[in-house]
């Protein structure tokens, strides 16, 4: 990354946090937002927001996330599939979407978060997996987090199409404790059987070819514009999304460091 584009980065940070804090200025914010492995344990996190097509690798590197930093994971799929899993009248509707891999409209997705995000562990900071997804839910998240006076930190994980479908096909999960496989590149150590507590592993129902490929087109028809919408402002952070799991989070972490 070029010094103009950190440097404007860094100018684009510094209104959201101006706008954000009100009456704080600016570099008394800064400072008491900066990363925590900056500053001690005491001092806020922030918000981490993982963006990148599915299959990108966002659960597996919001779990390294929180394991390091001790802020929770937000992951806008897992509450939907909490719903689903509840029967609720919500999840009752949600589901009919997302088998479709379709996104769920903002109406129902963004109460579920809203509330979510209410709660106590999230008032430090937290891992953002799988919003926004739209231009629509970028703009709305921005205002949610300057109303809390959270900035955050956007990441952008890059890997090529072809591999994603890869990705996506060989995914297997634990349907227990939620833990990520993959057939060909990361298997468990007994095939089918989850490592950490030997439950049979299953494939997501949107994890189907068709179903993939109408995901990755919503993707690049939704979610590309609110990409674009973070790039404009020189908030995008981009991480090679496309290399082992270990060194993705080194590339995040040190990217984190550095804003
Ligand atoms: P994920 O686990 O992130 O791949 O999400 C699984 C499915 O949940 C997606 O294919 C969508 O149908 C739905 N979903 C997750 N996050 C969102 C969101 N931010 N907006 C709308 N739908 C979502």
């Amino acid at each position: 990354m070029g010094a103009m584009q950190r440097e404007s980065r860094k100018v684009s940070r510094r209104r959201f946090l101006k706008e954000a804090t009100g009456a704080v200025g600016a570099a008394s914010a800064l400072t008491i937002l900066k990363p925590r492995w900056v500053r001690g344990a005491e001092k806020e996190f922030g918000v981490v927001v993982l963006l990148g097509p599915p299959g990108a690798g966002k659960s597996e590197q919001s779990r390294r996330l929180t394991a390091r930093h001790s802020i929770p994971i937000i992951s806008t799929g897992d509450l939907l599939r909490d719903q689903v899993r509840r029967g609720t009248q919500l999840g009752l509707q949600a589901d009919t979407y997302m088998k479709a891999g379709q996104l769920v409209p903002d109406s129902l997705m963004n109460p579920i978060l809203e509330d979510r995000l209410s709660q106590p562990d999230c008032a430090r900071g937290f891992i953002l997996d799988g919003y926004p997804r739209t231009l629509a839910q970028a703009e709305s998240l921005d205002a949610l987090l300057k109303r809390k006076g959270l900035p955050p930190h956007i990441i952008l994980l890059e890997v090529p199409t072809e591999r994603l479908f890869k990705l996506l096909t060989g995914r297997r999960i634990c349907p227990r404790c939620n833990r990520s496989y993959n057939i060909y590149f990361q298997p468990p150590q007994k095939e089918n059987l989850c490592d950490a507590d030997g439950t049979t592993l299953v494939q997501r129902p949107d994890d189907k070819e068709e179903v993939i490929r109408r995901r990755l087109d919503t993707y690049q028809r939704e979610t590309q514009p609110a990409i674009e919408y973070y790039a404009r402002q020189g908030r995008l952070v981009r991480v090679n999304g496309d290399q082992p799991p270990e060194k993705v989070a080194g590339e995040i972490e040190s990217k984190l460091a550095s804003q």
